[in-house]
């Protein structure tokens, strides 16, 4: 499907540098876009000669290119990265085009379809947000107060007192915004420093924003947080970010989230846990709990005989998911708490309890008791 390149530049196999550059220049000039406004076929055959000098001007392409044909730019070839694989796909044929010639390219070349828009997009702004767990449990609406850059009224965006008719073509990169320094054989593109590489220049810049078309400004957004949010979430509230520059689209704000830590909860992704003491007769027991959750108090029946460590789920008492419709679940693990700063009369009962107590009752001391017996003597 691809034509031969070096029927392309209509040169023979054995073309060397000098006649492939010249090959190249005859016929770019001849395409280019610029001489051939609106010729579709003019378009596409400054393509195909750019991509074509693209590879027989470079000693590794134009090797592979001999050895592989087309095959050796397709995915896969030469075993390379780059979006089309190989050799990371083709330059603009404007740029090689500019380089070859120059910013200022024959005719005003290059220049004419790049960067000929003076607008450019605004940043995306960044936004942390510290919020309590229930915020994050119930969601909630906040209220952030950001700097950011908006539209300049005055001069409705444009930067120009005149309105969008005050721009003209810049001289020094004609509309390019890159200049060319050549210094023997190298040829260096670097961003035009008189229009900032917009391409284009404000005769009368408007004083408010001093030609950016766009302003500092304190503003307030109210930003809505969905139940179950989690640490390092991400959201993205569309179009509150800067302003473009002269117009330029508008900007995102990503507001990161943080959830502080809680007293009483402790998080794992849609679960939340705690460790609740109980007193050892109630363990004993058995009995039914009452337990904290998001939601207010929950029943919780603890089987009599209960150990420390024994962890409990009370199902949807979690955090809510994201986009999900669901909850997770409350995990509360069991620490038998054994009684401290007894009285006498206490110590004395306890006596009398413990020495009711056989093997039967205490089963995991009466096996251990078994198992290390002969390392006791
Ligand atoms: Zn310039
Ligand atoms: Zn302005």
């Amino acid at each position: 499907m691809a034509k031969d390149y070096y029927e392309v530049l209509g040169v023979p196999k054995n073309a060397d540098e000098a006649a492939i550059k010249k090959a190249y220049r005859k016929l770019a000039m001849k395409y280019h876009p610029d001489r051939n406004p609106d010729n579709k076929e003019a378009e596409a055959k400054f393509k195909e000669i750019g991509e074509a000098y693209e590879v027989l001007s470079d000693a590794d392409k134009r090797a592979a290119y001999d050895r592989l044909g087309h095959e050796a730019f397709k995915h896969g070839g030469m075993g390379g990265g780059g979006a089309n694989g190989g050799f990371g796909g083709f330059t603009d044929p404007m740029d090689i085009f500019a380089q070859m010639f120059g910013g200022m390219g024959g005719f005003g070349g290059a220049s004419r379809r790049r960067k000929t828009d003076p607008r450019r997009p605004g940043s995306d702004l960044r936004y942390d947000l510290d919020i309590t767990l229930d915020e994050a449990a119930r969601g909630c609406d906040k209220s952030l107060e950001i700097e950011r850059l908006v539209p300049c009224d005055t001069c409705k965006a444009t930067g120009s007192k005149d309105g969008a008719s005050g721009y003209k073509t810049c001289s020094d990169c004609h509309g390019t915004g890159v200049v060319t320094h050549q210094s023997g054989f190298f040829v260096q593109q670097t961003t035009c420093p008189t229009c900032r590489g917009l391409g284009q220049t404000i005769s009368n810049p408007c004083s408010k924003c001093r030609g950016e078309g766009r302003v500092h400004k304190d503003v307030k957004i109210t930003l809505h947080i969905p139940p179950g949010v989690d640490n390092g979430t991400r959201l993205r509230s569309s179009g509150n970010g800067d302003a473009g520059l002269r117009g330029g689209e508008t900007g995102d704000l990503y507001v990161y989230i943080e959830v502080k830590p809680h007293e009483l909860f402790t998080r794992d992704g849609k679960d939340l846990s705690y460790t609740m003491p109980v007193p050892f007769a109630l363990a004993a027991q058995g009995g039914v709990l009452s337990v904290p959750t998001p939601d207010g108090a929950a029943k919780l029946k603890l089987p009599a005989g209960t150990s420390g460590g024994t962890i409990f789920r009370v199902r949807g008492k979690g955090m809510p998911v994201l986009k999900g419709g669901t909850r997770g679940d409350l995990m509360v693990e069991i620490q038998v708490e054994t009684p401290t700063n007894l009285n006498p009369a206490q110590k004395k009962q306890l006596e009398t309890f413990t020495s009711s107590l056989g093997d039967a009752n205490q089963p995991e001391a009466a096996a251990f008791l078994r198992r290390a017996s002969t390392y006791m003597n």
